[in-house]
Order: C-alpha cells, then sequence, then structure tokens
C-alpha cells in the first residue's frame, strides 16, 4: 500500500493532474515523478470558497499500482447444488452472484420482463399512462434499481462489504469514479447495461434467470418448505429460498400472511416529491456559481422533526426526472432517477414524513402501514382523474393553503392536475410537511419559491411490511428454508444496502444447504 495524503484542492486544481502535482510538490515535497491515485473524493461547499476534499494514495516512480480486485466466479456451477431467489434486484442478483463465488448454481425468477423489454412498458407508462403489473419501474431485471437515479451512496457501517459491492459494480462496467466519490453515482443511461453484465456472468457460469416467471405460492409440509410455485402452474423443488420480492411485491405479503407465516407492520416514509430549477440548487448550494464547469449539479439534504416525526428529503436527484412508479393501475406514485450526467434543467427529491404503525391504528395489524399507503396512492389517483397524472401543486400556494392556478413546468411526463394537496394528503401528513418546509426555509430561504412544485405522493419509500427473520440464521422463524431478503423484507433501504443483503442472504442459505446435505 501506497501512502495516503490529504489535500483540499479548488474545484479547478482538483480536474488538473499537473495542479495536483505542483500542490504535492509544494506541501510535501515529492517530486513531479510521484504517481497519485484518487482514493476519496467529496465537495465541501459550506463556505463561499468550494474546496474539494481530496485523499490521494501516493506511489513511487515505476511502482505498480494495485489493480481493482475484482471478484471470483466459478466457471461452471450447472450442476452445482441449486439456490433458488425470487426476484432479479439488486439483492437478488448479488445472491445470486455471490452464488457463483461460493460454487452454487443460482436460479432466479423475476415476474418482470428484461432491461431491454421493460424499456418498452416504461415508454407506455409515460406516454399513454398504461401501467403494467409485472412491468414497470419496481418490476423487472435490475429491480427497482434499474431505472433509479443509481446513487450508491450508503450509511452502512460494514465498509469491507460495502466496498465489494461497489468494486462488483465496477467490474460489471461501472465508472471506477464510485469507489472514490463521497456520493457515488451511476445513473439510469448506464445501470441497464450493467445490469446485462450481471446477467451475462450468471448465465454464462451456468446459473439460470428466468423472466415472466412469478412467485405465487409455497408448498410446506410438516413445517419446511420443499417446493414453490410460478405463474400458478409451474413447480420447482427447493431446499433454500431467498425472497427478494422488493416493497411493492404486495402479493407476496397478503401470500404469507394466507400461509400462516408471520409478517409485521413496519414504520416507513411518506409526503411529496418537489421539484426545483436545478440552477436555483446550485445557487443556493454553490453561493452563486451556476451551471460550473468544475462543480457536478448540486444536491441538499434536509431533515427536521415535527410533532415527533422526522420529515426529511429523500433520494434528492439532481438533474433529473420525476417518474411514475405505480405497479397497478387504480395508484399513483412517484420517485426520481437522473442520467450520469444529470444534465436535466431540472432536480427533484422527496420531502417526507416518518410514519409509526401507531400513527395509523392497530399495530398489530400487519397491514396496517400497507394500507395507509394504498388509500394515499388511490386518493391521489382518483382526485387527479383516475390516469397516471399526479396531483400537484406550487410550493407556497400549499403553505397558504389555496390549489395553484398553473404549473410553471414539470418533468413528471404523464402530466399534473392542479390540486390543493393540503386536502388530499391525511392532515398527519401535509400538517407536518407545511411545517417542515418553513423550517427549511428558515436553513434555505430561497428553496421557499412558488416555482417550486410538489408532486403527490411520494410514498414507496421503503417497505411497509417487516418479515420476520431470526438473527443469527437469517431464515424466517417459522420456516427455516426461507430467507427473507432486501428492501421488501424490512432489511435494506436502497441499492448498496440491498445488494449487501442479497450476499449476507445467500452465505446464509449456502450454510442451511451445507448443514442438511
Ligand atoms: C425510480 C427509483 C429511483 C431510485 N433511486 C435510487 C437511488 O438512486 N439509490 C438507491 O440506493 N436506491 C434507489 N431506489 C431504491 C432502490 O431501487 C431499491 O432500494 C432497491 O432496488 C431494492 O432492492 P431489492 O432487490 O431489495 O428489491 P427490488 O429492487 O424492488 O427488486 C425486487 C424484484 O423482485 C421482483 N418480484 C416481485 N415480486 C415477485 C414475484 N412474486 N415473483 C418473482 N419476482 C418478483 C420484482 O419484479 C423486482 O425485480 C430507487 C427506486 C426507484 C423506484
Amino acid at each position: 500500500m501506497g501512502k495516503l495524503v490529504q489535500l483540499q484542492l479548488s474545484p479547478e486544481e482538483a480536474r488538473n493532474d499537473d495542479a495536483i502535482r505542483l500542490r504535492l510538490r509544494e506541501q510535501f515535497g515529492l517530486s513531479d515523478a510521484t504517481q497519485f491515485v484518487w482514493r476519496k473524493r467529496s465537495i465541501d461547499a459550506r463556505k463561499k470558497d468550494i474546496r474539494i476534499n481530496a485523499k490521494l494514495e501516493l506511489f513511487e516512480k515505476g511502482e505498480e499500482i494495485p489493480p481493482i480486485p475484482t471478484p471470483n466466479y466459478h466457471p461452471n456451477v450447472q450442476n452445482a447444488p441449486e439456490i433458488v431467489i425470487i426476484g432479479a434486484g439488486p439483492a437478488g442478483l448479488f445472491a445470486a452472484l455471490r452464488a457463483l463465488e461460493l460454487g452454487l448454481k443460482p436460479f432466479i425468477y423475476e415476474r418482470g420482463q428484461d432491461v431491454r423489454s421493460r424499456r418498452r412498458d416504461l415508454a407506455k407508462l409515460n406516454k399513454e399512462s398504461i401501467v403494467n403489473p409485472e412491468s414497470n419501474y419496481c418490476f423487472g431485471e435490475g429491480g427497482a434499481g434499474t431505472y433509479s437515479d443509481g446513487k450508491l451512496y450508503t450509511r452502512s457501517k460494514k465498509r469491507g462489504n460495502v466496498q465489494h459491492a461497489l468494486e462488483t459494480f465496477v467490474f460489471f462496467g461501472a465508472d471506477p469514479d464510485i469507489l472514490v466519490d463521497a456520493h457515488p453515482h451511476i445513473g439510469t443511461n448506464k445501470l441497464p447495461q450493467v445490469i446485462v453484465a450481471m446477467r451475462e456472468q450468471i448465465l454464462k457460469s451456468g446459473g439460470e434467470i428466468h423472466f415472466e416467471h412469478k412467485l405465487t405460492d409455497l408448498h410446506v409440509q410438516d413445517g419446511k418448505l420443499y417446493e414453490i410455485e410460478l405463474n400458478g402452474k409451474i413447480r420447482k423443488e427447493t431446499r433454500a429460498l431467498i425472497l427478494a420480492t422488493g416493497h411493492s411485491a404486495r402479493d407476496i405479503f397478503y401470500l404469507l400472511h394466507e400461509k400462516g407465516l408471520r409478517i409485521q407492520s413496519k414504520g416507513f416514509a411518506l409526503g411529496v416529491r418537489i421539484e426545483h430549477r436545478q440552477e436555483l440548487i446550485d445557487q443556493i448550494q454553490y453561493h452563486g456559481r451556476v451551471n460550473d464547469d468544475f462543480l457536478p449539479p448540486a444536491s441538499y439534504s434536509l431533515a427536521t422533526q415535527v410533532n415527533e416525526r422526522g420529515v426529511y428529503s429523500f433520494c434528492m436527484c439532481p438533474g433529473g426526472i420525476i417518474a411514475p412508479c405505480a405497479t397497478e393501475q387504480n395508484e399513483v406514485v412517484t420517485n426520481g432517477w437522473s442520467p450520469s450526467k444529470r444534465n436535466n434543467p431540472y432536480s427533484n427529491s422527496g420531502i417526507v414524513v416518518s410514519i409509526l404503525p401507531e400513527d395509523l391504528g392497530n399495530p398489530e395489524d400487519p397491514f396496517v402501514c400497507l394500507n395507509f399507503q394504498k388509500e394515499v396512492e388511490k386518493a391521489c389517483w382518483k382526485a387527479a382523474g383516475s390516469t397516471q397524472k399526479v396531483p400537484a401543486q406550487r410550493l407556497i400556494d400549499f403553505l397558504n393553503n389555496v390549489p395553484s392556478e398553473s404549473i410553471p413546468r414539470s418533468s413528471y411526463q404523464p402530466g399534473y392536475e392542479c390540486l390543493n394537496l393540503n386536502e388530499i394528503l391525511p392532515p398527519l401528513i401535509a400538517q407536518r410537511l407545511q411545517k417542515a418546509f418553513r423550517q427549511f426555509g428558515k436553513s434555505m430561504p430561497e428553496f421557499l419559491t412558488n416555482d417550486a412544485v410538489l408532486h403527490a405522493p411520494e410514498s414507496r419509500t421503503s417497505s411497509p411490511v417487516q418479515i420476520p427473520r431470526d438473527a443469527e440464521s437469517l431464515s424466517h422463524p417459522e420456516l427455516p428454508q426461507l430467507f427473507p431478503c432486501g428492501e421488501g423484507a424490512g432489511y435494506a433501504g436502497g441499492i448498496i444496502s440491498a445488494a449487501i443483503d442479497g450476499m449476507k442472504c445467500l452465505d446464509a442459505a449456502a450454510h442451511l444447504l451445507e448443514s442438511t446435505s
């Protein structure tokens, strides 16, 4: 390992290797022949003099720079013991890749389409308001992560696992900058290629992926899962099942409940997606440096407490687009994505209120949060005309409790209706949002502008249901062959944490196979 040094650079210096060499010479007396590699990069924009914090690793002239570690996949698992994985989101895909590392054969069943075919369904959703319940922004190859922003930031403290997940993304084609940036990001235009490369690896090594195969039943005998049913007719024997179906697979929650398997309600967050001009966010965050060639489009992170519940920004997308993320026809849901260059003129973010089961009624009812989520999504759908249009309102009009006469512009393609969100969103959400926006305006006064537009609802922030699992075996306490995994089961909140949970569950399932063979 080379020597690590830290530098504070101007944005211009950070993009210029000669300028960095000069700083290394001036500050550390190093010769210009010294090689350097970026190890961490973050932006400090608290003051007008914006700084780039750089952590660099130094190597002597001619010294070999270690390559980025690559995963080691078994070349042929065709006849190896099988592990069945439901869902090809980040949790399911990383579980499958981990199986290849361990020399096991992954069988993935995915209800949606491959990334390419999925794109056609997204076009129909955006242009014709047609929701395909099996193929949309949440369902299909790559899961909810494929057409997302691809932010790879996680609060997970398990650095080794995070690093391995990031290196895996790089191995499959992501920009190596994601290993360096404090807030790494891939972009919707690049994620599908990465997902396809993962699929090709799984197939090349002898694993299997079956699209348009939906898990519809579990067959249990004497407390043991021995077989699953797909599409209501196909049967597949299994000794270990990784259930990585994401937070929108409501039918899976209902299925487990019907089977008498314990599930429980889980707090989540719900609110609106706000859109500003990106120029305004740059102006605020970069002290007037707008459209700067040396700085990426600015983001923000806001959080406050209102009446004992957190209200915070969620999945902020600089230079992004608001996407219709419903999974059924009679609901509307918003979320956001951005391309790798983040070069759209809009910036959007969820502003959401934390909700606990006890806020909504009987916390023992496993569906108390899910039902609330459904009711809000349906109410918004109905209010805006029963298409994929969403109710929208300018921010100051929302604070003044009057519907907007018009909306300046919106990146949300299916359209909107000008409505008063105070009358559509439940008071426990609307009232907290009102107070929170006023508080955000104290630290960022320009944020409170009537040019900002709220779109409702932002409701799929995390799973409203938790599928319990044993802390050690990671399997369901009542069904040892079932491994609830990823965001849908309540153990992840984003691409990287879902990927890490997928690998973890695979290890646990492999342990079960080994101990029972
Ligand atoms: C528009 C958008 C933008 C986002 N942006 C980001 C971001 O920038 N960064 C970030 O970290 N996170 C982001 N997220 C969230 C992120 O995508 C999820 O946290 C992550 O994908 C969860 O991974 P998962 O594998 O647990 O579940 P999912 O990705 O939801 O995958 C579950 C998969 O299971 C399949 N499935 C469901 N039911 C069945 C069944 N019965 N049978 C077979 N298959 C089934 C689904 O089709 C899906 O492919 C975004 C989400 C969306 C929708």
